[in-house]
């Protein structure tokens, strides 16, 4: 589903350049659930980014469900996320003049889906969030918010979802019941998962953990999960 050869990425500055990432590869099979953490500042959301297409890399390779990104025109990467991804981003990126339900249904109506209210409703049902359903992003706490996002990846039911820190926001209960969504989806729906995350929790729930370090991956091998810890370097 996934596949990342010898990616690095560096970013040019005034008069020094950074480099966030050094000749990473990454591979993640179809139905596979993978975490990955690290070090803020160490480039897991700038990975997310590249691997969704919305930065290039600096050199190397990213194939996603069969499709190399290279060779794709922004229009057609567009098409690709729409088609196969949802993704939820660190900081949302709700529309705040659209209401919740609105959000959560945009992905629908821009692929021409019918019954685009009732299935929106119903992805905020499963994220606890249906009385929310008509109030904008300003009148929601952080966690709301990520919610929301998390019902707008959802909703079209994607074979990949892409989480940036997905429980980030969420008191232990609310986190548990998203947690519990992506789960179902990946034993019930086969969608691949490829999450980042600081949650032990989470990352002991995927099969794989891999730590983002020095601009490389290398796998961790995660305790077993203990309840209410939720703390991971
Ligand atoms: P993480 O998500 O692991 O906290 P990021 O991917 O957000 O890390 O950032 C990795 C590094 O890349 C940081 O040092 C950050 O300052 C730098 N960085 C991210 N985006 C840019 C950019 N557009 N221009 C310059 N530096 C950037
Ligand atoms: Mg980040």
């Amino acid at each position: 589903m996934i596949k990342l050869t010898d990616i690095s990425k560096h970013y040019s500055l005034a008069d020094s350049s950074v480099t966030v990432l050094q000749s990473l590869n990454l591979s993640v099979q179809e139905r596979g659930r993978v975490a990955i953490v690290g070090p803020s500042g160490s480039g897991k959301s700038t990975l997310l980014l590249i691997l969704t297409g919305l930065e290039d890399a600096t050199s190397g390779s990213v194939t996603i469900a069969g499709q190399a990104l290279q060779t794709l025109s922004s229009d057609q990467r567009a098409d690709l996320r729409r088609d196969h991804i949802g993704i939820v981003f660190q900081s949302f990126h709700l529309i705040p003049s659209l209401s919740a339900c609105e959000n959560v249904a945009l992905p629908l109506e821009i692929s021409a889906a019918s019954n685009t209210r009732t299935r929106a409703l119903e992805m905020l049902d499963k994220v606890g969030l249906l009385e929310r359903a008509d109030h904008y992003p300003a009148q929601l706490s952080g966690g709301e918010q990520q919610r929301v996002a998390m019902a707008r990846a959802l909703v079209h039911q994607p074979e990949l979802i892409v989480a940036d820190e997905p429980t980030g926001n969420l008191d232990n209960a609310t986190g548990q019941l998203i947690m519990d969504l992506l789960f179902d989806l990946n034993r019930d729906s086969g969608t691949t998962l490829l999450l980042v995350t600081h949650d032990l929790e989470l990352a002991s729930r995927c099969e794989r953990t891999l730590r983002l370090q020095d601009g490389a991956l290398s796998e961790v091998s995660m305790p077993a999960a203990k309840q209410g810890t939720t703390v991971l370097p």
